[in-house]
């Protein structure tokens, strides 16, 4: 994309009135520009039937509509379906969409890379590479928003919505794929904007979720700014064993990120906070463990939701067994704590929660590594809107 020129998909509405109006245009063309764009998931300005030719034409000749380019995209046998996104110089992120029962769930990146560094995740090993910019970060949704609307051949959203088999649409966002969405603040609040906005994707702040490693002064500011529902990466019920399984904690310790959590919770549009736990063999998941978390888990009001881990061979962890995971969920339900279990799918392609990739260099070989150790699934997000 040419440097002088505008790429619509990144504007908030505000800034895109005011460009409009430096144009010349009347402010409610920003409004038609908007639905266009997002809503309708149009990208040629000629489609644009109530838009006037000339103003058409000055669209053309100043603007883009540009999300990033797909590089690959997989289907599981299961109905999930894998983007991975090239975001320039070898950097790829990874969209992930899991229809189920009563919904669609997409799965976005906020970074390229990731600089909390989790031990369990391969999104951390391969360091930090760059932030996204909204226009990326909304472009996975408007891209696959797209095909689905294509793939559906029916009506887009707003036009015979009701007719429209919820689990093949986008009715959820959750900010977890690869990154730290509140270490990219205001590209990531400039996307989840326009998620939220009537005129654009038109969600609920309950169907969008930021899921954050802990970075209290940004979950205080999100409470302001954008409060949506929060999911907090927790893995660990004590400080010294989340300073090596979230470093982020030596910085943002366990007692001030659950009061963090209890002053997000005042504003959230949910009365919960989600807190993820992923299942480590013998690091995380023992019956201590389980008892201390008890603890924290008195202490906001939150659901508890394990994710078996999802092994990659830098980590040198291992996934707790099955009856470790249902003994140590029972536990914790046992002492009044609600608890779900993420479950696994879509391992027939190469996506999961923590084993995104971002070098599309390196992309057949980690690829290979992972068939090789055949243990690749998707989690599925268990949050109900
Ligand atoms: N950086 C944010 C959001 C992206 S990670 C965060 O950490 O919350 C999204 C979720 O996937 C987090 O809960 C993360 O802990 C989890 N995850 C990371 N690596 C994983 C792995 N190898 N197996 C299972 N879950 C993993
Ligand atoms: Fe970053 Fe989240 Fe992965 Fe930790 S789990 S390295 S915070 S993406």
């Amino acid at each position: 994309m040419d440097a002088g020129r505008v790429n619509l998909l990144g504007l908030q509405p505000r800034d895109l009135t005011a460009q409009v109006e430096q144009w010349g245009g009347k402010p409610f063309r920003a409004k038609q520009l908007l639905r266009w764009v997002h809503q309708r998931g149009v990208g040629e300005f000629s489609a644009m039937s109530d838009l006037a030719k000339d103003f058409r034409q000055q669209l053309d000749a100043r603007c883009d509509i540009a999300a990033p380019c797909v590089v690959t995209e997989q289907r599981s046998s299961d109905g999930t379906r894998k983007w991975l996104f090239d975001v320039g110089n070898n950097n790829a992120v990874e969209t992930v969409f899991i229809p189920e029962d009563d919904r669609g769930t997409l799965c976005i990146s906020s970074q390229a890379g990731c600089t909390v560094a989790c031990p369990f995740c391969s999104t951390g090993y391969q360091g930090f590479n760059r932030n996204l910019s909204t226009a990326e970060i909304i472009g996975q949704l408007w891209h696959v928003r797209r095909v689905l609307d294509a793939d559906r051949g029916t009506a887009r959203l707003g036009e015979g919505a009701a007719e429209i088999d919820p689990t093949r649409v986008v009715s959820n966002v959750v900010m977890m794929g690869m990154g730290e969405p509140l270490l990219n603040y205001d590209q990531v609040v400039g996307a989840l904007r326009l998620m939220l906005d009537d005129n654009a994707y038109g969600l609920s702040r309950r169907r969008v979720t930021v899921s954050t490693s802990g970075v209290v002064p940004m979950m205080d500011r999100l409470s302001q700014d954008c409060p949506v529902a929060l999911a907090v990466s927790l893995h660990a019920p004590n400080d010294a064993l989340r300073d090596r399984l979230v470093p982020l904690n030596k910085k943002y310790p366990l007692a001030e990120l659950l009061d963090a959590c209890n002053r997000y919770l005042e504003f959230a549009p949910r009365d919960f906070v989600t807190f993820e736990y992923v299942m480590l063999d013998g690091v995380n998941d023992t019956d201590d463990n389980a008892r201390e978390l008890i603890r924290v888990a008195r202490q906001v009001k939150c659901k508890l939701n394990l994710i078996p881990f999802n092994p990659f061979p830098q980590s040198g962890l291992k996934r707790s067994s099955a009856a470790r995971v249902k003994a140590f969920a029972q536990r914790l339900m046992d002492a009044g704590v609600i608890v779900t279990v993420r479950k696994t799918r879509g391992d027939d392609i190469d996506a999961a929660c923590g084993q995104l990739a971002g070098d599309v260099k390196d992309r057949t070989r980690l690829k290979e590594r992972r068939v090789r150790q055949g243990d690749i699934a998707i989690p599925i997000v268990e949050m109900r809107a």
